[in-house]
């Protein structure tokens, strides 16, 4: 694309006198009022005084009272550690009827910071802003600004909220005033009403991952709303939002603009590597069909969090690392789509609205614009509402068609725009502040941004890079590839490649055949080859135990999407779920591999001349490992992979339900170079071998993952030492829960409904960790329930084999009958809110919708039993202290969760919310190996934790060796 780039002379005479005459316009980028304002003054001054004010500004709609207002500025600004400027911690400390003042001049303060920013709370009410810009000689798209859209009820609202604005602006602009500059291009006529959507909102499921069903559902969506503009002559642009949405927006695009006939266009964004070879699909599919359609270039909103979610995720980041490559990104789009746009209506290509408020990549554009013979008008130049406000003056005196994006909402969601919009202008990075404050000099401002990407070329972080900087164990020599451990990463399912090689393995994978008939003489027999095994195993070098592990590692990675597909089809697992299985898997292979070798070598202890005092751990002897089905790989091979390594012999007894899985395991240790006889393959029913297992003397460790009932059985049970026994057993038993998430009035209640709702129904609750009590505070209680269920009823319950499915089957006929004896259950104690009960005597009769209860009280059975199927029991409680006493009401100990943005309450809960583990603002289910080791107390298990360092300490033994090493009076350190 370079060739298309404008020579550098005219981008800097171009720049240079945008830049004096923005400057020359007003010393501020925003109103002064904004910069005048105390509060931004502080932010301005220090960066950990601005992220609690961000914060707080984040709750502030939430808060309700004057009190609550109060108390979270209180909370929020006056800490030791934040350095509030003394004039507002005096206002802090003021009680009484100054609270009530205070909290007043706060509401009309962040009131008046957003009104900078949002133009109104709906279209009519933005409508006398957007009059007043088309009068100043300036046009505008308007933004509907809105919660996250989380059911069909609110995709619903959406629609009908862009049809409102739709025919509202059509109507309304009809009879204003020409403007010839904004209202033609070099090709026509451009529509005055403007309206930018975000696809987002339009379906309560848009996932990459069900691309096909998600372009049907948001093509369904847009057709009433397309069709209303192009009879109103309403321009529609499609915005871009995060990077794993990608294709499906530039795909859902491309099919709405060859199915409808509208004025049509698209956000891209510059920040993306990708950015160039997007641009140039783009252009390639508009001059493929004929289409002519305006793409809006800008840099791009959501920097930090690709960056973030990419490195939470282990993917390769998708953003440009530094500024200067955004830019020099964003010029080559510019330059390369202005060379492309079409000359005569009738051509296909793209037009270009440079969506940006920097002086040099606007004059890149119109350089580029005058080098291909294109007038002004062939270039559109988009900012944003509420800022820029001596650039947008001097756009509109060069004769540029410039076009606002103007937000319009309400208070709540308008907040995360409005911090957004805080943080840009506040940031050390922005060309807004630099370029009108006039601290920057106009070389370093207008320099080519290809020298310094050149100069400052960040790569992407490799994983070796990632893994020193996450690093949450030691790199052991010899073990594996050299690295520290570092998570698998997820299939990126937004990936076109990843989904259909996903798809091609789900639909070729088969179960092996394996029935569960070993008997209790097999068991015996099995433990009688291990016994036999164990000594050799155990002098194996924990080096070479631990390569079996990383060996079996890598052959599950290749066989990753294999091993998904037989768990879809023996457990009924959805595909996300599926692939998280095996990551886990592989995670547990990889991180045991690596604690085993550093607790097999002696350490010594002391220094002390004369004595060498030396401890290591030795395996205990042959270990019974009986495991679940609900994570039938991950949880089988972390038990197992543990107890190998260790060096113990080890019996697989797997859950009846999931045993191909488990022999695919087995087979792939054995074939990583663990012995035959030092891992046993025992498929049988639980009551009789298992139990048998557990009793046996020689059994010398169980490691139990399970029910309560059972897990406390194998407790008795190994609880007895038989007079032949030569050892005391130990026993590993993690078992259920009852798990809750606290929601209070500060939440923010996007995040809590869609973190409840995957928590609870997620592989249709059946995780040992599933949220299946929802605690919510009175005040929030209503507004909660209503938004959960809705947002739950748009799941989508069906076959694990298709994509779209979000809630698969139950795992077997007697688990769908325990799940509705809770159902009736639960109808009895509390009222139904959610679920039809499907018929039982249906072909699948396994297939149970998600059900909630609400009016659950603490004595119910419902509030008390693990159901361990998609049923949620929701809870009122009448302030945090009575939520975090019901959240501990309950004998279990395993996981829970708070949604809340008051510190005191966090703090609180890490404290005093009793669980193994505790997740806040976030989903309670889906532990990472290492990150979040696994594992409750209480009767969901006996305090252990999977896949923490701690863990292996429970399949060894200690042994300590102190040797003399004084000989006739010398030691050999002395004659060193
Ligand atoms: P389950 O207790 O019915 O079975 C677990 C295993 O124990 C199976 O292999 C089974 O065959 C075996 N078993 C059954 N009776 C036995 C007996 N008398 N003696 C020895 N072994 C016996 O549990 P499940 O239905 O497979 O799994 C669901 C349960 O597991 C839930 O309660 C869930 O909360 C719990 N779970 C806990 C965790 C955790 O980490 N805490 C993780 C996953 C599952």
């Amino acid at each position: 694309m370079s060739a298309e780039r404008p020579s550098e002379e005219r981008v800097q005479q171009l720049a240079g006198e945008m830049l004096d005459a923005a400057r020359a316009h007003q010393a501020s980028p925003l109103s002064g009022s904004f910069w005048s304002d105390q509060l931004m003054q502080w932010a301005l001054s220090d960066p950990a005084f601005k992220v609690e004010l961000f914060r707080f500004v984040d709750v502030f709609p939430a808060l309700r009272t004057p009190d609550a207002i109060h108390r979270h500025l209180q909370e929020y600004l006056w800490r030791d550690d934040v350095p509030t400027p003394m004039g507002l911690k005096t206002g802090l400390r003021l009680g009484g009827m100054m609270k009530g003042v205070l909290a007043k001049t706060t509401v009309s303060r962040i009131e008046r910071m957003a009104s900078t920013f949002i133009a109104g709370r709906d279209a009519a009410d933005a409508m006398p802003r957007l009059r007043k810009l088309w009068d100043a000689g300036i046009g505008f798209s308007i933004d509907l600004l809105g919660e996250a859209c989380l059911s069909d009820a609110e995709a619903r609202a959406y629609q009908q909220r862009y049809l409102d604005v739709i025919e509202t602006l059509g109507r309304t602009t009809l009879d204003w005033p020409d403007r010839p500059a904004i209202e033609r291009d070099h090709l026509g006529p451009v529509p005055r009403a403007n309206v930018s959507i975000k696809i987002t909102s339009l379906a309560a499921k848009v996932d990459p991952m069900d691309f096909e069903g998600s372009i049907d559902r948001l093509a369904a969506a847009l057709e009433p709303i397309l069709a209303a503009a192009a009879k109103h002559g309403v321009f529609v642009n499609f915005d871009m939002e995060h990077h794993h949405l990608k294709d499906l927006t530039t795909s859902v695009f491309e099919r709405c603009c060859e199915r409808h006939d509208f004025s049509a266009g698209l956000a891209m964004q510059a920040y993306l590597r990708s950015g160039d070879d997007d641009l140039r699909r783009v252009i390639a599919w508009a001059k493929r069909t004929g289409r002519r359609v305006t793409v809006r270039l800008v840099k791009g909103a959501y920097w930090d969090y690709e960056q973030i979610e990419a490195e939470r995720q282990g993917w390769p980041v998708p953003v440009w690392l530094n500024k200067a490559e955004t830019d020099a990104c964003f010029e080559r789009m510019a330059a390369h789509g202005i060379a492309n746009t079409p000359r005569s209506a009738g051509e296909g290509g793209v037009t270009i609205a440079l969506g940006s408020h920097n002086a040099r990549s606007l004059a890149v554009g119109l350089a580029a614009a005058e080098a291909a013979d294109l007038p002004k008008s062939a270039v559109e130049v988009q900012m944003l509402y509420g800022m820029a406000g001596s650039l947008k003056t001097m756009v509109v005196e060069r004769g540029l068609r410039l076009r606002e994006y103007v937000p319009a909402g309400e208070m709540i969601p308008g907040m995360a725009y409005l911090v957004r919009r805080l943080l840009e202008n506040t940031s050390n990075e922005s060309w807004l502040r630099h370029g009108s404050a006039g601290d920057e000099s106009p070389e370093r401002l207008l320099a080519d941004p290809h020298a310094s990407a050149e100069a400052e070329r960040v790569s992407p972080p490799s994983r070796s890079g990632e893994a020193m900087r996450h690093a949450l164990s030691v790199a052991i020599e010899g073990v594996g590839d050299g690295r520290p451990f570092l998570n698998e990463p997820m299939r990126d399912f937004a990936d076109a490649g990843v989904r259909r090689a996903f798809a091609e393995a789900v639909a070729r994978a088969g179960v092996p055949a394996v029935a569960n008939d070993a008997t209790e003489a097999d068991a015996d027999a099995a433990v009688g080859r291990a016994i036999g095994a164990f000594p050799a195993w155990r002098d194996t070098p924990p080096e070479a135990r631990a390569g079996v592990l990383t060996r079996a590692a890598g052959l599950m990675r290749e066989r990753r999407d294999e091993l998904a597909g037989v768990m879809i089809r023996e457990a009924g697992k959805p595909w996300a779920e599926a692939d998280g299985d095996v990551c886990e898997a592989i995670d547990f292979c990889e991180y045991y591999a690596r604690q085993a070798v550093a607790l097999s070598r002696p350490e010594r202890l002391g220094r002390y001349l004369g004595e060498l005092n030396e401890q290591w751990h030795e395996p205990r002897g042959v270990a019974a490992v009986i495991s679940p089905w609900n994570f039938p790989l991950a949880i089988c091979t972390g038990m197992t992979a543990a107890a190998l390594v260790t060096g113990n012999a080890v019996i697989v007894k797997p859950a009846e339900q999931t045993p191909g899985i488990a022999r695919i395991m087995c087979d792939i240790l054995r074939e990583a170079g663990a012995p035959r006889d030092a891992l046993r393959f025992l498929p049988g029913v639980g009551e009789t071998v298992g139990a048998a297992l557990v009793r046996d003397p020689r059994v010398a460790l169980v490691a139990f993952t399970g029910s309560k009932d059972v897990g406390l059985d194998i407790v008795r049970a190994t609880g007895v030492t038989l007079d032949e026994q030569t050892h005391v057993k130990q026993v590993i038993a993690e078992m259920g829960g009852k798990n809750a998430i606290i929601v209070d009035a500060s939440a923010d209640l996007d995040e809590a409904v869609a973190g409840v709702r995957a928590s609870a129904f997620g592989y249709s609750g059946q995780k040992c960790s599933a949220c299946s009590r929802a605690i919510v505070l009175d005040e929030v209680y209503d507004a909660f329930v209503q938004r959960l269920v809705n947002a739950t009823a748009s799941l989508i319950t069906g076959d694990p084999l298709d994509p779209a499915t979000d809630v698969g089957p139950v795992i077997d006929d007697a688990a769908a009958q325990k799940v509705r004896r809770y159902i009736e259950i639960g109808n009895n104690e509390g009222r139904l809110a959610l679920g039809e009960n499907a018929d039982p005597a249906s072909s699948d009769a396994r297939l149970i919708p998600p059900h909630i209860f609400t009016d659950i009280r603490p004595e119910h059975r419902l509030a008390r039993e693990e159901v361990f199927g998609p049923v949620l029991a929701v809870m009122r409680a009448s302030d945090f202290d009575h939520a975090l006493t019901l959240a501990n009401d309950v004998p279990y100990r395993l996981t829970g969760g708070v949604y809340s943005r008051t510190p005191s309450h966090l703090e609180k809960a890490r404290r005093g919310f009793r669980v193994g583990n505790l997740y806040l603002n976030r989903t309670i289910t889906g532990a990472l190996v290492g990150r979040q080791p696994f594992g409750g107390f209480g009767l969901s298990g006996v305090g252990s934790k999977a896949g923490g360092d701690e863990y292996l300490l429970r399949f060894v033994v200690p042994r300590c060796v102190a040797e003399n090493t004084l000989r006739r009076g010398f030691s050999p350190e002395l004659a060193d």
